[in-house]
């Protein structure tokens, strides 16, 4: 059974209000160029929504910025996820990502400490200090701390106290980096094992004691631990990178993970859409769970907002199969979007009572079809759906879908409207190289 559903955003892509402006499509690391009361706004329309569905929690990162209300703000935010019954967790870089306080002037923003002890900076292989400036949306530049300094370690678990003191939040999702590692003499000395952009040892070395200092002040809080990985085996010698396979020296590190926490993996370079190859790994028993998250329907990999129903039903059994008990998707945008919609409500429902093996066609009948015109209009919205991927039917399937729309109406007719508009996008890029007429 699956038994923890979570959406996962960076606030500044979070549009829940159906028209919005200035809104990031993808990324991290970016302003957020609102002001606060469109952050509480935009988060509780999102939090409200999973509560209405049957979603368990919401990831934020960027959770805590002056510029759009700081401490205030998740605290409105903490009031609308608990009467939502939703668990609303912040987004916590130990080493990176700006670490408890993403950005302004509190002292537990991670760019603050190490402005402060600039001796602390994690340092690259040629001896510079660690500020690397992600390719693609993530225009700030990320700080990295090193993790053999015990310094650092403290000023992390004090850090995730106070959060866990100062807001009323459920939980955290933690993560040492993915944007390469220290290479000083004490990690080198430290490391056994080979890196790539992150490494096991590291989160092993920091995932316990930040688990440990978020149930100090919070016993049960939900702790979901990044591993930046599949759980499949990769072949010795190797250290896989972002969503890459488990290496040898994986199961060590995980043995030192706390049990209490819940593990979380990266399902997309091993499964639909990407690469649908069979799973053989079994996940590591005891802990208080196991999440499988996708890069489904967003640009960070494929096309944002696009209907994955049936991808995530292909993941889901998958991930029932070794043994998760826990999905996660991007949650980033409003269900006015359908396929977003239709994506969040088949996450609600895959491993759930009423569909305990995710089977696609149960999801159709019985949840998309009220919602786009019947049972053999849900499978044709699927299908047609489909025609990005095939440009010489782009223009039947966009037809088709408009001339659904006009045959319904209210929101099934919406539905059907947005998917056509949606498809046209690509014919209008596949026409006159994109100049249209
Ligand atoms: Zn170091």
């Amino acid at each position: 059974m699956i038994d923890l559903r979570l959406l996962w955003t960076w606030d500044h892509c979070v549009q829940w209000t159906a028209a919005r402006a200035g809104v990031h499509d993808w990324g991290a690391s970016n302003e957020f160029s609102g002001t606060t009361a469109d952050f509480v706004r935009e988060h509780s329309l999102l939090l409200r929504w999973c509560g209405r569905h049957g979603l368990d929690g919401v990831v934020v990162w960027g959770l805590l910025r002056d510029g759009h209300g700081g401490v205030d703000a998740v605290k409105r935010l903490c009031d609308v996820a608990h009467e939502a019954g939703v668990r609303l967790l912040a987004g916590v870089g130990l080493n990176a990502y700006g670490g408890v306080y993403y950005e302004g002037s509190s002292p537990w923003s991670l760019n603050n400490h190490l402005a402060r002890h600039p001796e602390l900076f994690a340092l690259r292989a040629d001896g510079q200090r660690h500020i690397y400036q992600v390719a693609g949306n993530a225009p700030q530049p990320m700080l990295h701390a090193c993790p053999s300094r015990p310094e650092n370690l403290d000023y992390c678990l004090e850090g995730l106290r106070w959060l866990l003191e100062t807001v009323p939040l459920d939980g955290v999702q933690v993560e040492t980096g993915d944007s390469y590692v220290c290479e000083c003499p004490l990690c080198r000395e430290r490391r056994v094992h080979p890196v790539s952009v992150m490494s096991w040892e590291d989160m092993a070395l920091f995932y316990g004691p930040a688990a440990d200092a978020v149930w100090s002040v919070r016993p049960g809080a939900t702790v979901v631990l990044e591993t930046y990985s599949h759980p499949q085996p990769v072949s010795a010698g190797s250290a896989a990178g972002f969503g890459g396979g488990s290496p040898p020296w994986a199961a060590e590190c995980l043995a030192q993970f706390p049990r209490e926490a819940h593990v979380q993996w990266v399902a997309d370079y091993f499964a639909a859409p990407l690469n649908p190859v069979p799973w053989t790994a079994r996940l590591p028993q005891g802990f208080a769970g196991q999440i499988m998250r996708a890069h489904l329907a967003t640009w960070w990999i494929g096309r944002g907002d696009e209907v994955a129903i049936d991808w995530l039903a292909q993941i889901a059994q998958q991930s029932l199969a070794v043994g998760c008990n826990g999905l996660s998707i991007f949650g980033d945008k409003s269900a006015f979007r359908t396929g977003c919609e239709l994506n969040y409500l088949a996450l609600a429902d895959y491993g759930s009572a009423a569909n305990p093996g995710a089977d696609l066609d149960s999801f159709l009948e019985r949840i998309a079809a009220p919602l786009l015109g019947g049972p053999a209009l849900a499978t044709e919205y699927l299908r047609l759906a489909r025609g990005i991927a095939s440009p010489a039917d782009l223009d039947q399937a966009t037809a088709t879908a408009r001339r659904h729309a006009a045959a319904l109406t209210g929101r099934p007719a919406e539905r059907w409207a947005w998917l056509a508009w949606y498809l046209s996008r690509w014919l209008y890029d596949a026409r006159d190289d994109g100049l249209g007429d």
